[in-house]
């Protein structure tokens, strides 16, 4: 990809003019990709001869280019208060700026990772491995089980639902159980196994979603 400047001259097809022409480099205003308002001072090649915009370089691309209008999904789920814990411990970890927002983005970067990873079976032997060292840590310390339940609930884009959907399909698991189990792993990974490269990812998108 060439890096355009002003003056900077090129090839295109005037639509006006109807003809391949010489264009030249210039900065206009330029209507956004959605048609409504425009965007100030995008470089953009004019035809020589009627002055048309003609070619729009791939650098002024995102200038121009309207956000998609993402909906936001609900991901809701009941759990027993102990994940929601785990998570925020966890959490803690990474950073001490952590708060409830903070669970979202821990959420969706697993759930991206767990996607890339094709973690299906991972996660089902994590949700079936933790449900077993609950229930013997309860015996161990002559408990018995908490009834506290909490709501996790967060709105996430469509890229993030996705994956979520991805996982449900590939897993069999319900939406609950997967949640336990995307939440299990963070614990593997951060608080026990103190995973250098994950803390550091998190740290970064934390640092910079505040
Ligand atoms: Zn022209």
């Amino acid at each position: 990809m060439k890096l355009l400047f002003e003056g900077d001259h090129g090839k295109a097809l005037c639509e006006h003019c109807q003809q391949v022409v010489t264009t030249t480099y210039v900065r206009r205003n330029v209507p956004f990709s959605d048609g409504h308002g425009e965007a100030k001072d995008v470089l953009v090649g004019i035809c020589d001869v009627c002055e048309t915009v003609v070619a729009i370089p791939a650098q002024s691309t995102p200038a121009i280019k309207e956000a998609r209008k993402h909906q936001l999904t609900p991901i809701e789920a009941r759990l027993p208060a102990i994940y929601l814990d785990v998570l925020d411990a966890a959490m803690h970890v990474v950073t001490k700026e952590a708060s409830v927002q903070t669970r979202k983005l821990f959420i969706s970067y697993y759930l991206r990772e767990l996607v890339e990873t094709k973690a299906a079976d991972r996660l089902q032997r994590t949700h079936y491995e933790f449900s077993q060292w609950f229930s013997k840590q309860m015996t161990c310390r002559h408990l018995t089980p908490s009834r506290s339940m909490k709501r996790l609930s967060m709105k996430v884009n469509s890229y993030v639902a996705d994956d979520f959907i991805i996982l449900l399909e590939a897993t069999h698991m319900t939406r609950t159980d997967l949640l336990k189990s995307v939440i299990w792993h963070i614990q593997e990974d951060v608080i026990e196994h103190r995973n250098p490269v994950v803390i550091s990812d998190l740290q970064r998108l934390t640092r910079v979603a505040m």
